[in-house]
């Protein structure tokens, strides 16, 4: 008699789910149950915050409905890391007689050679595990001799040629022909968040009517405002996303269903969108190819070198939005208000950590971690280290952004920066991102860094390493 166990990830929804899809691929004899484990201790140890876990249990909820909608009971078993993860799951597989376990690939380290040893030592189990949090697969997107891409560009060319070769219907949506049952209660992985997620979809059908309203109303004019943090110009699905309430398959499903017409024959402004798609897989793939950068280490050896100074008082400043540099302090405000952050804000403000403050990466990494309703190791780690100018395809280390004409050029009216800085309204608009060169007080901090001297400053450090 066959038995069929789920164990849910990071892709909480039950359509377009490979691992689901196949599993529930059957009559309604063969028994199918529903698992999702934490593993508290380790997620601490990696710096998940509240957000990430408060709106994972409300993802959580509304799977455990949609799946008792479908016969399919879903557990949630609180653990405190992955050894314990694997010794679960072989005891309960032998006890309740497991035939088939199903479940999405993950690219961690950690997560990687967890379930490699769970498949090597479930004997007599069936392990199935499917690419289903990246469009291709890390191993299919390849050098000629056969590396792993470093660079996006040419990374972006071969996943082109590979994704045009290759078939991405959705999975088969999963069969719902056995008696409904009620979901088990479990105690709360988060009770409250932090900030406020509220904008946040937490059920499928909520994410898939956002990714619609995106794709038919803004996709098209996505290159012209994707870079204006004051208005809504992206899509806002990262935590979607992150948490696999949304596939990327369904955002470029929704995406040519729009346009009425295949990627490759997407007009600039929109291509835009799917390329970002494709930075989200590049980001995947390295983690495959560079077990490193889920250990904590620089892409570039050689920038471990790098004189970070760290100041502890420069640090609580920037964390707290009181650097006295408007784009940077909007930025952290809106952080820690909201559980996100504009991805260009995101760039500037790891910039300014990074270079101005010459602030070590991974302190910035994971105070973005902490607080990231999308937080994702992939991603975040590629953002600091591109911004840092110590990772793959990074930020050339020259190239430093200045914050006041970031700001000038993509808030120019500061409505941005006056939503979180209410005070800088009081000021002529062409002073708000350089308040100190106003000649009336307005209540807001001072600078705590001079830009330029400390923009050289970063450049020498960078310089040094390099002779
Ligand atoms: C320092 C730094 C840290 C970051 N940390 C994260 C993180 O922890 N999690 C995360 O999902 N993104 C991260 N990003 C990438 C990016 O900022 C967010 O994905 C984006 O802001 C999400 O907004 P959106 O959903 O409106 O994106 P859209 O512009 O609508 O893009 C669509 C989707 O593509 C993906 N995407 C977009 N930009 C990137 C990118 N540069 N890299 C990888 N994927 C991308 C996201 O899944 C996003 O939802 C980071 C960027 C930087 C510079």
């Amino acid at each position: 008699m066959q038995h069929r166990l789920i164990w849910f990830r990071d892709d909480l929804r039950v359509s377009d789910n490979a691992a689901v899809s196949a599993a529930m691929d059957c009559d309604s004899t063969i028994q199918v149950d529903a698992i999702f484990l934490t593993a508290d201790d380790e997620w601490k140890s990696f710096g998940y915050g509240a957000n990430r876990l408060y709106y994972t249990e409300q993802l959580l909820k509304s799977l455990a409905l949609e799946l008792a909608e479908r016969g399919v009971q879903l557990q949630v078993i609180r653990l405190p890391d992955y050894a314990h993860q694997a010794q679960w799951i072989k005891a309960y597989c032998e006890r309740e007689h497991v035939t088939d376990l199903y479940f999405n690939q993950e690219y961690q380290w950690n997560e990687r050679m967890r379930d490699h040893e769970i498949a090597t030592e479930l004997a007599h189990v069936n392990v199935h595990s499917f690419v289903d949090r990246v469009i291709l697969q890390p191993s299919t997107v390849l050098t000629g001799d056969n590396r792993f891409y470093s660079v996006f560009s040419p990374f972006k060319k071969r996943w082109l040629s590979v994704y045009r070769e290759s078939n991405h219907a959705p999975y088969r949506p999963p069969r719902s022909n056995r008696p409904k049952t009620t979901p088990l209660s479990w105690t709360s992985l988060a009770d409250s968040s932090e900030s406020d997620l509220a904008a946040f979809a937490t059920n499928e059908r909520q994410a898939l009517n956002d990714l619609e309203a995106f794709t038919e109303t803004k996709l098209i004019q996505y290159d012209a405002s994707r870079n204006q943090p004051s208005i809504q110009g992206t899509s806002r699905l990262s935590a979607a996303l992150a948490r696999g309430l949304l596939s990327p398959r369904q955002c470029i499903q929704a995406a040519e269903d729009a346009m009425r017409r295949p990627i490759w024959d997407f007009p600039e402004g929109a291509f835009s969108w799917i390329n970002e798609l494709i930075w989200r897989d590049f980001y995947q793939h390295l983690l495959v190819g560079f077990p490193r950068l889920s250990k904590n280490k620089a892409f570039r050896p050689e920038t471990e070198a790098l004189p970070w100074r760290n100041n502890a008082a420069e640090i609580d400043a920037w964390k707290n939005g009181l650097t006295g540099i408007p784009i940077v302090d909007a930025g952290m405000r809106e952080l820690k208000a909201t559980g996100w952050m504009h991805n260009r804000v995101r760039m500037i403000v790891a910039q300014f950590l990074t270079k101005n403050l010459l602030c070590d990466w991974r302190i910035g990494e994971a105070h973005f971690m902490r607080y990231l309703v999308d937080s994702d190791l992939g991603a975040n780690n590629g953002g600091w280290q591109w911004s840092a100018s110590t990772g793959t395809d990074a930020a050339p280390y020259f190239r430093v952004f200045n914050p006041v004409s970031q700001g000038e050029t993509h808030d120019p009216e500061g409505v941005y920066i006056c939503h979180y800085i209410p005070q800088l309204a009081d000021l002529p608009k062409v002073k708000r991102h350089a308040p100190w060169l106003a000649s009336v007080p307005n209540g807001y901090v001072d600078p705590i860094v001079d830009l330029k001297s400390s923009r050289q400053r970063a450049i020498d450090a960078f310089k040094d390493l390099k002779a």
